[in-house]
C-alpha cells in the first residue's frame, strides 16, 4: 500500500492491441473505485551487451510493488532476440502459469460447461531455448527438464487446487515417448502427492486428455490440471477455443515473490489500433490479479458486470459475432457497474 492507502501496481501496456484494451481495464477500475493506483512502465527492449533486454527502470517497478498487469508484447521475428514475455517469465522467475477457462453465461458455445484450470510449467522444458545445427540440416532442440523446477510447478498445483477447492490434481503427460524427460515429472509429481494426501491424484497422457477435453470437457471440472511447458501452452488455447476464443482467456504468472497478470493472447496486429479487440481477456486477468491481491469483493463485482455484458450479448465485440467496439463495450460495464 502507498501513503494514500492504495496499492500501486506496475502497468505494462505493451504491443499491438495492448495500449487500447489497457484503458479499458483502467477506466473500469476506476468507475469501480478499486483502490489501485498504476505505474504505467515502458518495456520497449533496450540493447544491452548486444542482447535485447527489458529496461531497468520497469525490472525496478515489478520488484518494488509485486504485482504487475502486463498487456501482450511483440515477438520479433529473426536472429538474435529473445523474446520479452520469456525474459520477464526468467527475470522474476514467474514458475507457474495459471489459466482458468470457464464458460461465459448465455454465450453459446458448442458446450455449455467448460470450467478447467490449467497449470503450465512456465520455465523450461520445450521453452529452454537451447537449439543448435549439429550439421548443415540438422538441428537439436533440448527439452529440459529439472526435478527443481518441476517439484515446484507440482506443489503450487495442489495448493492451488486446494485454495479454490477443486479436490483433483491430474498429471498431463507424454512419458510413454518421453520416458526421461516427462517420466521426471511424472515421477516427481507421485512423490509430491504424497504430502497432499487430502488430494486426489492422477496422470494422464496428453493426447488423451485433447481427445476427452474436446468429447466431453465436464470430466475436468473438479481438477487442476498440471502440465510441461509447451503443452499447457498449446491446451490452454484448445480450452479457449471452447468456451469463445482468446478474446476471453485470463492468465496468472506466478513467481517466488512477484506476479505477473496477463491475457493469453498476444499483440493481434490484425486488428491493433482499430478499437476492435476484446478486452475481456485482460480484464479477468486483471480480476484474478485483485484475488490474489485479496481484493476479492471488487473482483466479484467487475466480473459480475462483465458477465451480464457479455450475457446480455447486445455490446459485444466482433470476435464474439457482436458489433460494439472495445470502447462501447468498457461502457457498457461502466453503465452496469
Ligand atoms: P494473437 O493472439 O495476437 O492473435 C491470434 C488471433 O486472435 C488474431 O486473429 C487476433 O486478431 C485474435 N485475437 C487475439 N486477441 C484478441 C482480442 N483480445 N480480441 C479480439 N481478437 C483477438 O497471436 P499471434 O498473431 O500469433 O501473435 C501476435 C504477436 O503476439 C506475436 O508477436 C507473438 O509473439 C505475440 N504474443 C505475445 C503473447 C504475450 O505477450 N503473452 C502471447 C502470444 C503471442
Amino acid at each position: 500500500k502507498n501513503s494514500n492507502g492504495n496499492y500501486t501496481v506496475t502497468f505494462i501496456e505493451g504491443d499491438g492491441i495492448g495500449p487500447e484494451i489497457s484503458r479499458s481495464v483502467k477506466e473500469i477500475f476506476s468507475a469501480a473505485k478499486v483502490p489501485i493506483e498504476w505505474e504505467t512502465v515502458d518495456v520497449t527492449p533496450i540493447l544491452k551487451d548486444g542482447k535485447t533486454a527489458i529496461p531497468d527502470a520497469a525490472i525496478q517497478s515489478v520488484k518494488k510493488n509485486y504485482v504487475a498487469l502486463k498487456g501482450p508484447l511483440a515477438t520479433p521475428i529473426g536472429k538474435g532476440h529473445v523474446s520479452l514475455n520469456l525474459t520477464l517469465r526468467r527475470t522474476f522467475n514467474l514458475f507457474a502459469n495459471v489459466r482458468p477457462c470457464r464458460s461465459v453465461p448465455g454465450y453459446k458455445t458448442p458446450y455449455d460447461n467448460v470450467d478447467t484450470v490449467l497449470i503450465r510449467e512456465n520455465t523450461e522444458g520445450e521453452y529452454s531455448g537451447i537449439e543448435h545445427e549439429v550439421v548443415d540440416g540438422v538441428v537439436q532442440s533440448i527439452k529440459l527438464i529439472t526435478r527443481k523446477a518441476s517439484e515446484r510447478v507440482l506443489r503450487f498445483g495442489f495448493q492451488y487446487a486446494e485454495s479454490i477447492g477443486k479436490q483433483h490434481v491430474r498429471v498431463v503427460h507424454k512419458a510413454t515417448i518421453m520416458k526421461m524427460s516427462d517420466g521426471l515429472f511424472v515421477s516427481t509429481a507421485r512423490d509430491v502427492a504424497k504430502d497432499f494426501p487430502q488430494i486426489e491424484f492422477d496422470t494422464e497422457l496428453l493426447d488423451n486428455t485433447c481427445l476427452k477435453m474436446v468429447t466431453d470437457p465436464k470430466v475436468y471440472q473438479p481438477m487442476v490440471l498440471v502440465m510441461p511447458n509447451l503443452y499447457g501452452d498449446i491446451v490452454s488455447d484448445m480450452c479457449a477455443g471452447l468456451i469463445g476464443g482468446l478474446g476471453l482467456t485470463p492468465s496468472a504468472n506466478i513467481g517466488d515473490e512477484c506476479s505477473i497478470f496477463e491475457a493469453v493472447h498476444g499483440s493481434a496486429p490484425d486488428i491493433a489500433g482499430k478499437d476492435l479487440a476484446n478486452p475481456t481477456a485482460l480484464l479477468l486477468s486483471s480480476m484474478m490479479m485483485l484475488q490474489h491481491m485479496g481484493l476479492g469483493a471488487h473482483a466479484d463485482k467487475i466480473t459480475k458486470a462483465i458477465m451480464d455484458t457479455l450475457a446480455e450479448g447486445k455490446s459485444i465485440t466482433g470476435d464474439l459475432g457482436g458489433n460494439a467496439t472495445n470502447s462501447q463495450y468498457a461502457q457498457a460495464i461502466i453503465a452496469k457497474l
